[in-house]
């Protein structure tokens, strides 16, 4: 990795590679498929590689469009250290009713997640932030038609929630949520942590949690029980401090890691050790 200044150089600048964790642990959601503006698509070869020289040794990619859904399927065929979870994203699937193609997608998600690697549904859920109360409506007949799919196929969930707590907490309830539910990129607060830890959830935390402004999100991260923590990159998005703005990667997980153990209170070791124990309780050993 070339060396950079943190300060200088948007989301170009390349960040160095972390000191490598001691237990290997997962990065339970990552977008291999997505190029940032101005960047080509990552090598995923490369990628993986570099994650794994830090002790990171397995994904979840999420492919969460039609195109990122096949590219997920195609990869997991070829990445042994590789997992897929694919559905259509809560700002996509409004797009697909406009065009008149949400029923033909949905149907290619189906037949697409019957591949015995793609062991997720997601990420689903509402987006309230990006998508404008036109699109609400579809939103939420999309998160509850992904409920059922994960359902029927006994397949895990990844929720994708962005300014929309109580409306996903309430769907998941009416619905019924599957046996094992994610909260992807986790952004509620304390009392939401607690209400999803009691009801089974797991929480997945990206490199917000490092941010400055965050402590609310740490706040929630510290009553987050060991047995239902989770940790992704979201990459290329969300780049943990001090490389915040540049564009992520897996290899920069422990960066997250580290600073959630500050948070908890445990040991780098305890917290490496439950995340992986968590991944393989909620999507089986691969
Ligand atoms: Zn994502």
């Amino acid at each position: 990795m070339a060396k950079a200044d943190p300060g200088k150089g948007g989301h170009h600048r390349v960040p160095d590679a972390p000191d490598p964790l001691p237990i290997p642990v997962v990065d339970n959601h990552t977008h291999l498929d997505i190029a940032r503006d101005g960047e080509g698509a990552p090598d995923v070869a490369a990628a993986i590689a570099a994650a794994k020289a830090v002790g990171v040794d397995r994904l979840v990619q999420i492919g969460c469009d039609l195109p990122g859904a096949r590219f997920t399927v195609e990869m997991v065929d070829r990445h042994p250290a590789m997992l897929g979870g694919i559905a259509l994203h809560p700002n996509e699937a409004p797009k697909l009713a406009e065009a008149g193609t949400l029923d033909a997608a949905y149907a290619e998600i189906e037949e697409l997640a019957a591949h015995p690697r793609v062991r997720v549904i997601g990420e689903t859920g509402l987006d309230y932030y990006r998508t404008g109360p036109d699109g609400v409506g579809v939103q939420q007949d999309s998160f509850r038609w992904h409920i059922d799919l994960a359902k029927r196929t006994g397949k895990a969930l990844q929720i994708h929630d962005r300014d929309s707590h109580d409306d996903v907490l309430r769907i998941l309830e009416e619905e019924g949520a599957p046996d094992r539910t994610v909260m992807h990129c986790f952004s509620g607060d304390v009392s939401m942590a607690r209400t999803c830890a009691d009801r089974g959830y797991y929480l997945s935390f990206a490199g917000t949690v490092t941010f400055k402004n965050a402590r609310g999100l740490r706040d929630a991260l510290s009553v987050t029980p060991l047995d239902r923590v989770m940790v992704e990159t979201d990459a290329p998005y969300l780049t943990p401090a001090p490389w915040r703005g540049a564009t992520n990667a897996p290899y920069l997980v422990p960066l997250t890691v580290r600073a959630m153990a500050g948070v908890m209170g445990v040991a780098v070791p305890t917290l490496c050790q439950a995340v992986s124990d968590n991944a393989e309780a909620v999507y089986g050993p691969w």
